[in-house]
């Protein structure tokens, strides 16, 4: 890792704590770059303990690109019910259909053009699955170097990408948390500018009850059962569900796509 004066010695810090408390994750134990797209898209809005057994179900269901792009849409989507914003299951399949056409882009670029990979997720494929040496930021990670270097940029040396990546990952989760990071327990307190603060207090989230977004995932939950009828329901949901990929209206009715 290059980074300003010192830094090496942070980052054997971090790769001994993470060889002793690295948390064994399945996606962790694969370079397949599908399997590391199926984790990574899981995890952009779902909490790791939710995904761990839905990501397992569905690569023994949907085991390759092909396979998913294969399926019907209604059964993809029945699938990824109970994880949230089900769209992602939508651009999932797209982005499989691209890749069982065109194979794996090989680029930054080429991956973040599939449907659904923003930059995060094309660092992460890019570094967990084919070797890149770079570093995927997403907000965890930020925040620990934030913390622990002042914002500096690191840029993994050549092999390590990977294994630092997982470990910051794992230190942002569980040590170097949001409100109260655990100062006591971290491999970088030593000589960390932020040891001993405490963030102030999130922000408040929206209220799911009674948003937009519950009732387009009550409403997919009722089309996943059956068919409904458009004059049943909020045809504003309807359409928008419609619009994302998620159901089909025709003649009044409302199902999943491709059933
Ligand atoms: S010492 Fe505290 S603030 Fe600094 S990196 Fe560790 S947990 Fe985060």
């Amino acid at each position: 890792m290059r980074v300003q004066p010192g830094a090496e010695h942070l980052t054997d810090r971090l790769l001994a704590w993470y060889a002793d408390h690295g948390r064994d994750l399945p996606w962790r134990r694969t370079r397949d770059p599908y399997a590391i797209l199926v984790s990574e898209v899981m995890l952009q809005q779902t909490q790791v303990a939710r995904v761990v057994p839905r990501y397992v179900a569905w690569l023994e269901r949907w085991p390759t690109p092909a396979a998913l792009a294969a399926a019907r849409p209604a059964a993809v989507i029945a699938a990824w019910s109970g994880l949230g914003y089900n769209s992602r299951a939508v651009r999932l399949q797209r982005a499989c259909a691209r890749i069982t056409e065109g194979g794996w882009p090989q680029t930054i670029a080429g991956l973040q053009g599939l449907p659904g990979v923003g930059p995060y997720t094309a660092a992460a494929v890019a570094v967990l699955a084919f070797g890149h040496d770079l570093l995927p930021v997403d907000v965890n990670v930020r925040r620990v170097l934030d913390r622990a270097t002042g914002g500096a940029t690191l840029v993994p040396a050549p092999g390590h990408a990977a294994e630092i990546t997982q470990a910051l990952f794992d230190l942002g989760a569980t040590v170097c948390i949001a409100r109260r990071p655990r100062c006591g327990v971290c491999p970088l307190a030593d000589g960390c500018p932020s040891r001993g603060t405490t963030a102030a207090p999130l922000r408040r989230q929206s209220r799911f009850e009674g948003s937009r977004r519950q009732a387009r995932g009550v409403l997919l939950r009722r089309v996943t059962a059956g068919p409904v009828s458009i004059g049943d329901v909020d045809a504003a949901i309807a359409g928008s569900l419609e619009r994302d990929g998620l159901v089909s209206i025709v003649n009044g009715r409302i199902t999943l796509p491709g059933r």
